[in-house]
């Protein structure tokens, strides 16, 4: 449907109202188009078709009007000019790489990547002769001496997970685009409704719409967003290699882009009390959340971020028995390493999501025995307080 472009609408109605496309039904909820192959009326439209001369479905792998209208929704969020939506989050950066590396490129990437980030590009890739360098990620001096002669991709994730470092985004590209290279923003975490990285320089966002996109933990999917000439290439690897939506998943996740802004807001105002509450608690060492004036990069978070997100991580005083002894005493908070559901949920980073790596590089990361993060969801504050404070003995 052609909506009114002038004046420019407001995110919060493009989040209602953009990707529409009504059937001769004249449905108003959107249809789901569950089908792999689409009709032409001839063999004339069918050649048309396929050499792409006349637009139009052609087979689901890479066509499909559920996911076009996804795909349309959330590149009016992010202010991109294209957006190509992907089975999960993992085949969104690997699609990325596919498309925009070869072998004996180079790439610099924050440290504390999400875990599977950091093993495709420092395990997988470098098979294919891509070599990674992790760098501090609040370090703009290490982003600019890590650039190689052939440095052509920048891969950053802010907040971080679990201790919430946050990235100078308008630094890191500057430093991309002087290296001749594209800068790629992870936005899991803040989704477009907190930050939109593309207006902050970057050329390229990754999802996995698998967390607060559709913000209640029902289905897996991914994103890639931004230039028209990095999707473009996206879209061919896509096309061949497959690691495509469903029409389902993407009618799912569409349907959450819609409550994605008020989800965002009360779920981050939740974790700034929350947060203020920890930091008060005498059995709670220390408390990373960027909403917070003593977290180290407040107020670059604050510029660059409408709110500090729903990730609260905290230190508990003494090591893993204590920290286990609060997580085993939550009645009510899911325990879970997933996040980006409305319901709470509470990890141990050290013995799940980071307990494959050394107990060295674990504190060379800042991840303690003693961590714990908590995503945060819709449930009310008073409640997770003292679903917490039961195993602080508060
Ligand atoms: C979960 C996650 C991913 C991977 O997404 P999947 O949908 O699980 O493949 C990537 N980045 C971040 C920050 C994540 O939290």
């Amino acid at each position: 449907m052609n909506l009114p472009e002038d004046p420019p609408l407001h995110p919060d109605t493009l989040a209602i109202r953009s990707g529409i496309e009504r059937s001769q039904f004249g449905e108003h909820g959107e249809a789901m188009y569950l089908t792999s192959s689409f009709v032409f009326d001839n063999a004339a439209q069918a050649a048309a078709r396929f050499s792409g001369e006349e637009e139009g479905n052609v087979y689901a792998r890479f066509s499909n009007p559920t996911v076009t209208a996804m795909q349309t929704r959330l590149a009016a969020l992010e202010g991109a000019e294209a957006c190509v939506a992907t089975a999960s989050g993992m085949s969104a950066i690997l699609s990325l790489a596919m498309a925009t590396l070869q072998a004996g490129d180079h790439v610099v990437a924050s440290n504390g990547l999400f875990g599977a980030t950091q093993q495709l590009f420092g395990g997988i890739l470098s098979k294919f002769g891509i070599e990674t360098s992790f760098v501090p990620a609040t370090d703009l001096g290490a982003y600019r001496k890590a650039v190689r002669p052939r440095t052509r991709l920048f891969f950053v994730e802010t907040p971080s997970n679990p201790l919430t470092e946050v990235v100078d985004i308008a630094g890191v590209a500057a430093i991309a685009h002087e290296a001749g290279a594209l800068l790629a923003v992870d936005n899991c975490f803040c989704t477009p409704a907190l930050q939109r990285p593309l207006a902050l320089g970057a050329d390229v966002v990754v999802h996995s719409a698998t967390k607060y996109l559709d913000g209640q933990g029902r289905v897996l999917g991914g994103a890639v967003a931004g230039r028209k000439a990095v999707t473009d290439e996206v879209f061919k690897f896509l096309r061949t290699a497959g690691p495509t939506l469903s029409p389902f998943n993407a009618w799912v996740i569409f349907k959450g882009l819609e409550t994605l802004r008020i989800r965002m807001e009360a779920q981050s105002a939740a974790a700034l009390e929350l947060a203020r509450w920890l930091e008060a608690q005498p059995g709670v060492a220390r408390v990373y959340y960027p909403g917070l004036p003593s977290h180290p990069q407040h107020e670059l978070a604050m510029r660059q971020q409408k709110a500090g997100g729903a990730i609260v991580s905290f230190d508990v005083k003494g090591g893993r028995d204590e920290a286990w002894k609060v997580v085993d005493s939550t009645r009510l908070i899911s325990i879970t390493a997933n996040l980006g559901d409305t319901k709470t949920t509470i990890t141990h980073p050290a013995t799940t999501t980071h307990g494959r790596i050394t107990p060295e590089a674990r504190m060379a990361a800042g991840i303690g025995d003693g961590l714990l993060r908590v995503a945060v969801g819709l449930e009310s504050v008073e409640d997770l307080k003292t679903d917490l404070a039961r195993g602080l003995g508060a």
